[in-house]
């Protein structure tokens, strides 16, 4: 084992939780329940997670807020009052305070420190985790609650550090107000963050330029209050809520579409494109029919629908052929929400270029240079997206058996049974990881989903007094090629989106979810664990000091 004989000796653990965002805090709750002594490291200076850091103006939940919330404890939903459809970041982030308070989470959970440094030693079959702050902690287990879209990806323009303005970054925004009254300013990037993003700037600055690469859909959240009848009525109704969400494809309750695009009239699937923009839900509008996301032609018709409706809000038509998707399939680059995001251009103060035509070339002490001319502006707001999925797991260095790397192992795209573990990194489990359903759902739900199955896991280890679980490189392989030929299936992997990697240059380009839906993952992972863990390997005996105490194992455990 690789140990800094210099740093001061480690601390022992039952378990490591990387990250103290929604599943972070959640996975403690739950592994204390089962009387592990657990640890959860946050490199932030506050919990929260995405909710910590993208707290830029316009920050708000593209699921509904009644949705989108833990659903394991009943009181918790009777307890907290939503305000609004979507919920602000800030209204997310005092949730989540509000969660780790009423559990008595913080007591556990350090603060401003990164783990850098994760090592298994095989032969006492623990992690060694090691944090930017000096500290070693030995734990059985590790799980990586690090987030799927938490490591901000270099916007990769050359010159930024020559900007003699200020420059922001839509994930790493400031907790102070920033005032933009009276500046010139420059977005680059129109994905979620951008579209929320510039209506806000446009409010206060002077003049607006927004830098867009590639055209978003984005529908009207038509975002309003939750009154008090309503709460009410949602509340009385819970139970049975949390339930079909559990059991649903998306993690969300909507109505499953049974017709194609294809075989309606014109006139029907219009009026049914029109009632899902109405209802300011993304959900409706991607469940509209069954093969908007595996049929072209279907996909087209939606598409289209929108272009219209962009059209006919952008006053000049030359900006709204500009701000028209194209080049790719509705809902294949992450649809997005917005309040006011087309009516926008309509001011005079605000401008598009369009890089697709103009492209950037540098960033000078000025402003913005693209291959036109050079925009002069104040500030630059970058809001051009994350290192997502593997980003966050392979800036930590995991070492596991045989002295193999994470990061190496996973260069020509991620490795993982169920988007669970990763063969040669024993008891280190990620949850929401590569190749899990994960970005494609409702994350709350999906987080719960593998917080209880990572703690069931562990706890059947624990009683059966096993000290390892791994998977094998036959049971990745089988995974990897299931998600893969799902995928195969739909219009995603046709489009260069951060799905597929294809946002950071470098990168492996693979499909990274999983789309056959939460339901059918919860099932298969229920499978696996009551057939006792098939696809993984449990080995070893654990002593009394793990807590364990020598029960003999149910299934195949080897020495
Ligand atoms: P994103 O969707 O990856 O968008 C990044 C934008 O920046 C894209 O328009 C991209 O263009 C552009 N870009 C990147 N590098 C560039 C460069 N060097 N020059 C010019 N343009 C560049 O990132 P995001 O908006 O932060 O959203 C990421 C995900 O986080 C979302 O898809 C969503 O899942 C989640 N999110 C959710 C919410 C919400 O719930 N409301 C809000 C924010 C984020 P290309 O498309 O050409 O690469």
């Amino acid at each position: 084992m690789d140990i800094d004989s210099a740093s001061p000796s480690p601390t022992r653990v039952d378990a490591v939780v990387v990250g103290a965002g929604a599943a972070g805090i959640y996975q403690l709750h739950r592994l204390r329940e089962q009387g592990l002594r657990t640890r959860v490291f946050e490199a932030g200076d506050d919990i929260g997670g995405t909710w910590f850091w993208n707290r830029y103006p316009g920050a708000r939940c593209d699921i509904e807020s009644l949705s989108y919330s833990y659903s394991f404890s009943p009181e918790l939903d009777q307890e907290w009052v939503w305000s609004e459809k979507y919920a602000t970041q800030p209204e997310i982030l005092r949730y989540l305070h509000h969660v780790a308070d009423r559990f008595d989470l913080r007591k556990d959970i350090t603060l401003r420190t990164r783990v850098t440094r994760a090592v298994y030693d095989e032969e006492s079959r623990h992690w060694e985790v090691s944090t930017d702050t000096g500290e070693r902690v030995i734990a059985r287990f590790v799980v990586m609650a690090a987030g799927c879209s938490s490591t901000p990806k270099d916007p990769g323009v050359p010159g930024a550090a020559s900007f003699a303005g200020d420059t922001y970054q839509t994930a790493r925004w400031p907790r102070e107000d920033v005032d933009f009254a009276g500046r010139r300013v420059a977005v680059i990037g129109t994905g979620s963050s951008g579209v929320q993003i510039i209506p806000e700037i446009a409010k206060r600055a002077a003049e607006l330029t927004v830098f867009q690469r590639t055209a978003a859909f984005t529908l009207p959240a038509r975002n309003r209050p939750i009154d008090a009848a309503e709460l009410a009525e949602h509340k009385a109704r819970y139970p049975w809520f949390r339930t079909e969400q559990r059991r649903s494809k998306g993690g969300s309750v909507v109505e499953m579409p049974t017709v194609s695009a294809l075989e309606v009239s014109e006139e029907e699937r219009t009026a049914a494109y029109e009632s899902a923009w109405q209802a300011g839900l993304l959900s409706a509008m991607l469940r509209s029919y069954t093969d908007l996301l595996v049929d072209e032609r279907a996909n087209e018709t939606a598409a289209e629908f929108i272009r219209a409706k962009i059209r006919a809000t952008v006053a000049d038509q030359e900006t709204a052929e500009r701000l028209s998707p194209r080049g790719f399939a509705f809902g294949t680059k992450r649809p997005c929400l917005d309040t006011d995001y087309y009516a926008t251009f309509n001011e005079p103060h605000v401008r598009l270029v369009d890089l697709g035509r103009t492209p950037i070339e540098e960033i000078t002490a000025k402003g913005v240079r693209t291959s036109e001319r050079e925009w002069p502006v104040d500030a630059i707001v970058f809001a051009t997206g994350f290192d997502s999925f593997t980003g966050s797991l392979t800036a930590v260095d995991i070492v596991g058996k045989d002295g193999a790397r994470l990061r190496d192992r996973w260069a020509a795209g991620p490795r993982s049974y169920l988007g669970l573990m990763s063969a040669g990194f024993p008891n280190l489990f990620t949850v929401t990881g590569p190749l899990s359903p994960s970005v494609l759902t409702n994350m709350m739900v999906s987080i719960e989903q593998h917080v209880e199955w990572i703690t069931d896991c562990v706890t059947y280890l624990r009683e059966q007094g096993v000290a390892e679980i791994d998977t094998t490189p036959e049971a990745e392989e089988e995974w990897g090629a299931h998600v893969a030929e799902l995928a195969a299936g739909t219009l995603y992997p046709t489009a260069a989106s951060w799905y597929t990697g294809a946002n950071v240059p470098g990168k492996a380009r693979v499909f990274m979810a999983y789309v056959g839906g939460l339901d059918r993952y919860r099932a298969r992972c229920a499978a696996v664990a009551e057939e006792g863990y098939e696809g993984f390997v449990l080995s070893g005996r654990t002593g009394a000091a793990d807590g364990a105490g020598g029960v003999t194992a149910a299934g195949p455990v080897r020495p």
